[in-house]
This record gives structure tokens, C-alpha cells and sequence, in this order.
């Protein structure tokens, strides 16, 4: 593959490792470490058994017969909803506690928005037999109570956040701030591609697996291993950079993006970052950012607890720049009516992060036989309640 991260962890201007000082060893062990680490047999065999065995994998790539005639291509689904605890965090976090038990590390930290990275990090910690603390803003924690239930179902420790906005941003400092105090034993398992580097490296390359699986799946069903889009949603970016990262050198696919607008890009609430954001540091990489004039960063909105975050990995910064990602904004009720679109006419209840990625096919025209990959990365079991209090925003469904 071409395109890679550098030697100093930058993706274009984008990435690098902007860490405390306290951080420097222990970031610069783990950049040291992991490449060894994830290439060996070893780590290999362990992780491909337990993507098999244990998360379900490969996640079927469903070819959805409605929804193609309806918006007139060859619409395949990639069915990251199907995977163990929902949703395709858990391809990293197995990847990422593997690599953490191989360091020595005893003590796993994670932040999380929703609750799902949180989620899906408790179960590996349970699944190995690790200390686990999660951090996560006190409105999220009485926002997505179950999952916090489900946390500590699990034996983790969850820690409400009461910095800031006290929501995912706040639980990333609240996080780097814990790391800081517990450099040698702890391993902070970040939750997308996001941070200093190499965890935007590290979280791609475990979520890689999407497009491995996508390229054996479209050989298989269409005699050629490519499709001519892929379209998925980001937040932080990494069931994105999962689903483009074997196509990203390929010029034959055109990769789409749906991001979070919110209320509209020209509103307060949205969580746009690719949009409106301006370039600026967050949790220790160089991005683009939603900052104020004097470098603040500003609280994201949007209806999706699992895009609210007001940056975005450097990759994604670096390749929509480069114009080789299209990226739409999305808002709220586009969102909601795609979601409620999937599940009448699929019987699919999606996320409404994935719902995103839906709503982004209203946007593009294509030929009948185009062949258009869309990753559907969580299920929506979480979201019923969203749906359902939002239902008048899907105008042609909310008679139902
Ligand atoms: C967390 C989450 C996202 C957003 O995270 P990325 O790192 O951008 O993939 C999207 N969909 C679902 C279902 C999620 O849980």
C-alpha cells in the first residue's frame, strides 16, 4: 500500500504526537512496539481466531435487492451491525487488548461518548482478565444509562466526567489526564482513529479487516475484488478508515463520507468537523478541529451520541483535503428518515451513526450497474427510543 502513515506519525500535515511530556516514554514505547507486535504469527493467529470465534466474523456483505432498484445501482451492505456487542469497535479492541497484554501492561483505560467503545472494551478486559476504567462525561453516563449498566455488568469501573460539557471530549482529556498519572502499568486503548500517534495507525489497521473482508466478499459475488463506492459514516473515523483502507491507493473507487451535521452546517449544533472545523491540536494530534477564534474547542452536536465529537482522525483530514474522500454533512432528520428508510424496506434497524451513511445515497447519482459497498457499522437497537421520539422528522414514515 502507498499510502501510510510517516515515520512521524503524520498523514500529510496531519497526526503527529502532541503529548505531555510525562507521555513522551510511553508513547514513544508503544510506537516502538506495536508494528512488531501486530505483524508477528503469534498476534495474528490469536486475533483472526477470536474475529472468528468470538465476534462472528466475516460480517456478511449483504446485497440489499430494495434499496439498490430504489436509488438505481448494485447496493451491497457490509453488515458490521452483526458483529458481538454491535457494531465494529470490537475488531479494535481485541486487536488493541492483545497488543496491550504482550507490552506487560495489567491496567486498561478507555474513554467513551455513547458507551459502545466503553462497551466493547469492557468485554475484551472481561474476556482477558483485565483491570478495566472507562471514562465517560456525566451527561453521557445519564444519557446512555444501560450502557453503563452493561459496563460494570462486565466489572469495569466507569467514571462520570465533570470537566467541560461533560461529554467525549471532556472523557478523552479526563482519560490522557489518568495515562499521565500511570505511565508504566497502564494502557490507554483508544477508541478510533484518533490521538497521538500511533493509535490513528493502530485503530485503521485493526479495523482493516472491514475492506480485506469486502474484497474476498465482492470477488466471490461479482467476479472482481472492488466495488466502483464506498460509502461509510465517520466521528472519529474509524469504521471509515476500515472500509477504504485496501481501496484507498485505487483510483476505480470513489470513497464517500457521511459526517454529523446536526442542525445544518450553518447552525451552532452541528458536529461537521471535516465542514467547519479549522486546524488546530486535539487529544494529541494535529486536526482539523470546531475551535473558537482563541483555540477552544467547542462542544459537538448532532442527533448521534457516537459522531458527537468535535474532531476527526488525521487521515480522514489529510485525504478529504486531498479530495480523494467526498464528504457530505448530514443532519438530524436526513438521518432519522434514512434509518427508518433501511428498516422498512431491509428490515434493518440501523445505528443512527450508520444511518448517516444512508442518507448520503439520497446525495449521489449513479449508473444501474454500479456497484456501491455501504458499511453499516452498528445495529440500532440502542436508538429505538431516538427513532421513535424523532419519528416526525422521517415526513413519509411517521404515519406508521
Ligand atoms: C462509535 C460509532 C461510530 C463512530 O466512530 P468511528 O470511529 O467514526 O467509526 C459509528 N457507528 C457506530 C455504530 C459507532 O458505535
Amino acid at each position: 500500500m502507498k499510502y501510510q502513515v510517516d515515520e512521524n506519525g503524520f498523514f500529510g500535515h496531519y497526526g503527529g504526537t502532541y503529548v505531555p511530556e510525562i507521555l513522551y516514554n510511553v508513547v514513544h514505547e508503544l510506537q516502538e512496539a506495536y508494528n512488531p507486535i501486530i505483524e508477528s504469527e503469534e498476534f495474528k493467529t490469536e486475533y483472526r481466531q477470536l474475529l472468528r470465534d468470538y465476534v462472528g466474523r466475516p460480517s456478511p456483505l449483504y446485497h440489499a435487492k430494495r434499496m439498490s432498484e430504489k436509488y438505481g445501482c448494485r447496493l451491497y451492505l457490509k453488515r458490521e451491525d452483526l458483529n458481538h456487542t454491535g457494531a465494529h469497535k470490537i475488531n479494535n479492541t481485541i486487536g488493541q487488548i492483545l497488543l496491550a497484554r504482550k507490552m506487560g501492561k495489567t491496567r486498561i483505560i478507555a474513554e467513551t461518548g455513547a458507551g459502545q467503545h466503553g462497551v466493547a472494551t469492557a468485554t475484551v478486559c472481561a474476556l482477558m482478565g483485565m483491570h478495566c476504567e472507562i471514562f465517560m462525561g456525566k451527561t453521557d453516563v445519564e444519557r446512555q444509562h444501560i450502557n453503563v449498566e452493561r459496563m460494570k455488568m462486565l466489572g469495569a469501573i466507569v467514571h462520570p466526567v465533570t470537566t467541560g460539557n461533560m461529554t467525549l471530549s471532556d472523557a478523552c482529556s479526563e482519560a490522557i489526564r489518568d495515562w499521565c498519572c500511570h505511565p508504566r502499568d497502564t494502557f490507554y486503548l483508544v477508541g478510533s482513529t484518533m490521538g497521538p500517534h500511533p493509535y490513528p495507525d493502530i485503530v485503521a489497521k485493526m479495523q482493516s479487516v472491514i475492506s480485506e473482508e469486502i474484497k474476498m466478499q465482492l470477488e466471490e459475488k461479482i467476479g472482481r475484488d472492488y466495488p466502483d463506492c464506498l460509502i461509510a459514516c465517520v466521528g472519529g473515523g474509524s469504521n471509515a478508515a476500515g472500509t477504504i483502507y485496501h481501496y484507498i491507493d485505487d483510483e476505480r473507487v470513489k470513497i464517500v463520507l457521511a459526517e454529523a451535521g446536526g442542525h445544518g452546517i450553518g447552525s451552532d449544533y452541528t458536529a461537521a468537523t471535516i465542514h467547519c472545523g479549522t486546524e488546530g491540536i486535539i487529544h494529541g494530534a494535529r486536526s482539523l478541529v470546531m475551535q473558537t477564534d482563541d483555540g477552544q474547542i467547542k462542544e459537538a452536536f448532532t442527533i448521534s451520541a457516537g459522531l458527537d465529537y468535535p474532531g476527526i482522525g488525521p487521515m480522514h483530514a489529510d485525504l478529504a483535503e486531498k479530495g480523494r474522500e467526498k464528504v457530505f454533512a448530514i443532519n438530524d432528520d436526513e438521518a432519522i428518515y434514512a434509518g427508518y428508510e433501511l428498516t422498512r424496506m431491509e428490515g434493518i434497524v440501523p445505528a443512527i451513526e450508520s444511518a448517516h451513511a444512508i442518507a448520503a445515497l439520497k446525495k449521489l447519482s449513479f449508473n444501474p450497474e454500479d456497484v456501491v459497498v455501504l458499511t453499516v457499522s452498528g445495529r440500532g437497537d440502542k436508538d429505538v427510543e431516538t427513532y421513535l421520539k424523532n419519528k416526525a422528522m422521517a415526513k413519509e414514515y411517521a404515519n406508521f
